[in-house]
């Protein structure tokens, strides 16, 4: 019998699993899915050898140093730059937007200050506090570039109106007034040299560490356990008795052939007319790797149904009481700990999880170790 449970063998799960194991307590890690690193899954597909992002395309960025640190023990990684391009109109343009962008689209030559001024002109500068992702693209790229890069994609991404989005979801993007057309600003970024799920197996290879796939968690386990740590959806733990919270799931068409079919990693489709919202070809994710085959696929979004695993949470503007009565629900449960993207219904990057699920583990052996010696 184990001391405690991890639900979800995604990032949360297995560095929660592993800190408590090197605490000396027994762990038991429990996922539905018949393999291990939750949407970060990596696999060779058999056809080309490429290394595929199962759930779609992982790229490691971050600022935390304590993070990257902690990956370094499990990986290696091979330097990687997200560059990523997108199809408006019949063209194609530089993403984050940056100076290429900006000269493309309107057709001109500026330089830095003159595009910023002239990005200031198309801005809605009457909205003084965007709440909406609408609000935000308005205020800050105007509505020419809006339409053509944001509106589209935001629609099929997450099957609702950006007038309906938080702001925070678009101010994960830059907008620059250079020709840096890296996709993230951060200290570190890098690709793991075979993959993500050999990371999330290092890291759970330890012997106070059991693993069960194939299995599924319900609420009434808890009792079996000092503690169980869920990493799964929330409103899925209480039976969504307050209602469902929207998620979105992605559907995958596989793309095959020869060479290159698309020259990088991603490319992103703004129009609303074409049904997937971004082609992603993964033996560009592995530049150091030769393969003769090519393998992409086409992201199609679409609601989550109930019984599937979610990719996304939504965050609907509307949704955020239930939301609230949900978290009130969570704290007030005794003996589980809600962690991760799922289990706390936030959008997080994969270092930001890792980063929560170290406190969250140190959080609670500190506590443990306190009410053991009073
Ligand atoms: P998950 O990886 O979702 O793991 C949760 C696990 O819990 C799942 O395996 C699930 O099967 C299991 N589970 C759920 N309920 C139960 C239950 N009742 N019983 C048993 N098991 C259960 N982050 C980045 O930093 N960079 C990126 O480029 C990036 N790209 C992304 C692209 C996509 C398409 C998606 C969906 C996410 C992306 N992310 C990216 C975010 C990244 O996937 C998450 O940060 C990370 O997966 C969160 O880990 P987690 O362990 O919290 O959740
Ligand atoms: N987005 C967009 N057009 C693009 C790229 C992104 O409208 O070409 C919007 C979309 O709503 C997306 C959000 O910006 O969800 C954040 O983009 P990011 O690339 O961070 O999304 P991810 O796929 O990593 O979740």
């Amino acid at each position: 019998m184990c001391d405690f449970l991890a639900v979800g063998a995604g990032f949360s799960g297995a560095v929660i699993a592993r800190s408590l194991a090197n605490a000396g307590h027994t762990v038991s890690v429990v996922d539905s899915r018949l393999h291990i690193a939750g949407n970060c899954h990596t696999e060779r597909d058999p056809q080309s050898g490429v290394m595929v992002h199962r759930y779609g395309p992982h790229i490691f960025h971050t600022d935390n140093e304590q993070v990257w640190d902690y990956l370094n023990q499990f990986t290696t990684f091979m330097p990687y730059t997200n560059r990523v391009k997108t199809t408006s109109g019949g063209k194609v343009y530089s993403l984050p937007i940056n100076l290429l962008t900006i000269n493309q689209f309107f057709g001109k030559a500026m330089s830095p200050a003159e595009a910023q001024s002239f990005i200031e002109e198309q801005a809605d500068l009457s909205i003084e506090d965007p709440q909406t992702f609408e609000e935000q693209a308005l205020r800050f790229v105007g509505k020419d570039l809006y339409e053509a890069f944001f509106k589209g994609y935001t629609q099929k991404q997450w099957g609702c109106s950006p007038t309906q989005l938080p702001a925070s979801i678009l101010k994960r993007l830059p907008v620059r007034f250079n020709y840096d057309d890296n996709y993230f600003f951060h200290k570190y970024q890098g690709m793991p040299r075979d993959g993500y799920t050999a990371i999330v197996e290092r890291i759970l290879d330890h012997p106070n560490i059991s693993v069960r796939l194939g299995t599924q968690f319900s609420r009434a386990q808890v009792k079996d356990y000092d503690h169980v740590f869920y990493s799964g959806p929330i409103d899925g733990y209480f039976d969504y008795d307050l209602g469902r919270l929207g998620y979105r799931t992605l559907d995958f068409r596989e793309i095959r052939t020869e060479g290159d079919f698309q020259g990088c990693a991603v490319m992103n489709y703004g129009d609303e007319s074409v049904p997937y919202t971004r082609i992603a070809e993964h033996k560009h994710f592995s530049p150091w790797e030769q393969h003769d085959k090519t393998i992409c696929f086409e992201e199609h979004s679409r609601a989550c149904e109930e019984g599937e695993i979610p990719y996304y949470p939504i965050r609907l503007t509307e949704e955020q009481a239930m939301l609230r009565d949900y978290v009130d629900k969570a704290r007030r449960e005794a003996g589980v700990s809600f962690v991760g993207r799922l289990g706390t219904y936030r959008y997080l990057d994969m270092d930001v999880t890792i980063a929560e699920a170290l406190e969250a583990s140190e959080r609670f052996l500190t506590l443990r170790e306190q009410r053991e010696t009073i």
